[in-house]
């Protein structure tokens, strides 16, 4: 496969040969010999590494129709959503899952972590009925399902509650999560959920400190845990670090770091559920500077769609990258590093790119530069996996405007 006329974000217009699902050769763009092999012209299109998505919630996806959240908080949002889980049935999930998946892959991703709720209400029916759609689409973007456990009632210990995990794993799901800090016990919870993982050679994924309140650390002793735990352990939200004295988020920050931690922050949805009723609002995003300075891996992603934690969502990495300049005070380049390069470190996937011995796993986006590609999150996009194109969209203008050669 030989890519032609590419544009590259340092400004460069190459050829890209693609042999074995690997990127063999970059070249200036015309210096190409020709030869018989499949070639596509990607004039006028920006050519970077695929997108991924490293927090993704596709049982819940598509339900915001279905579940009130009134008080637009967290809570809210958790208690709205009670009523939907037990009304969804397998091959609702499947459905809503496909679908948010198929509009994933369009914009790009290759590769998704998402966290399918088990527990108390669902059981191990999201986990179960996920797998189908797993298989199904498995030629066409990696899928890493988190077990994300939810409480157990007041009278069950957190001893017995990890057999769902441990069923969970059993059943399909490649990670370990969790709310703990929303548990009646925390640290039991968190405790429990990093024996599981321990025990199963599995990564941990919790969502941690999901709040503004200052005094809800818990991400001090998931860094604590996490430095004996030998699997990789990666902090979903960490809202609150974000909401005290600067001085402590970098000796936090030191510890997150040395543990080895990563973090993922979700400006879309903390965004619109965190704050609400404080004055002057808050953010409600990690101290992203403070972990950077110290080291972490900070990587970015969508979370939730389309549902009582997030009314709106695209489904499209570019959303939160362009969320991430705007909110979280990156620049355009910082936001697609957090987005992508560090996500993909964060789901320990290999590099991916136009780079001569990078996976093919490639994205043409019809862009004239990076910051476009992010801005305007164009429709028109080439979705290349291990080399192949599996997903290409193209949009076509009409009218007095384009017939007259103005537009
Ligand atoms: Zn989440």
């Amino acid at each position: 496969m030989l890519l032609t006329n590419a544009l590259l974000p340092d400004g460069r217009t190459v050829d890209v040969e693609v042999a074995d699902g690997l990127v063999c050769a970059v070249r200036p763009a015309g210096s190409s010999a020709p030869s018989g092999r499949l070639s596509t012209d990607l004039a006028g299109y920006l050519l970077v590494e695929s997108l991924v998505e490293p927090h993704a919630h596709l049982d819940k996806v598509f339900t915001a129709d279905r579940a009130a959240n009134p008080l637009g908080t967290l809570a809210g949002a958790m208690s709205g959503y009670e009523a939907v889980l037990l009304a969804s049935d397998a091959a609702d999930i499947r459905r809503r899952a496909r679908r948010a998946l198929l509009i994933l892959v369009g914009h790009g991703v290759t590769a998704v972590r998402t966290h399918l709720g088990c527990g108390r209400l669902l059981g191990l029916r999201a986990v179960e009925a996920f797998a189908q759609v797993r298989e199904e689409l498995a030629p066409f973007v990696d899928v890493q399902v988190v077990a994300h456990v939810g409480g157990p009632a007041l009278d069950v210990p957190w001893s017995r509650h990890a057999r769902i995990l441990r069923d969970a794993l059993a059943a399909g799901a490649d990670v370990v999560g969790g709310n703990p800090f929303s548990e009646a016990a925390p640290d039991e919870a968190m405790d429990a959920c990093l024996q599981v993982a321990v025990d199963a050679g599995r990564p941990v994924d919790l969502h941690v400190d999901e709040t503004t309140d200052p005094s809800v650390l818990t991400l001090r002793r998931l860094a604590a845990l996490a430095a004996q735990a030998g699997v990789p352990v990666t902090a979903s939200h960490a809202v609150s670090l974000g909401a005290v004295a600067p001085a402590l988020a970098d000796e936090i920050a030191a510890e997150v770091a040395a543990a080895g931690v990563s973090v993922v922050t979700l400006p879309a949805t903390n965004l619109h559920l965190q704050g609400r009723g404080a004055h002057p609002a808050p953010r409600g995003l990690t101290a992203i500077d403070a972990l950077e300075r110290a080291g972490v891996t900070v990587a970015a992603g969508g979370d939730n769609a389309r549902d009582p934690f997030n009314p709106v969502g695209r489904l499209d990495p570019l959303e939160t990258a362009s969320l991430l300049v705007t909110a979280g005070h990156r620049s355009v380049d910082q936001a697609w590093r957090m987005t992508v390069p560090a996500s993909r470190a964060v789901m320990g996937l290999p590099e991916a790119g136009p780079v001569v011995g990078r996976r093919a796993d490639l994205l043409a986006v019809r862009a004239q530069s990076l910051g476009d590609a992010v801005a305007l999150a164009p429709a028109d996009r080439l979705v290349l996996r291990a080399g192949h194109v599996i997903s290409r969209t193209t949009t076509t203008s009409s009218g007095p405007l384009h017939e007259a050669g103005l537009a």
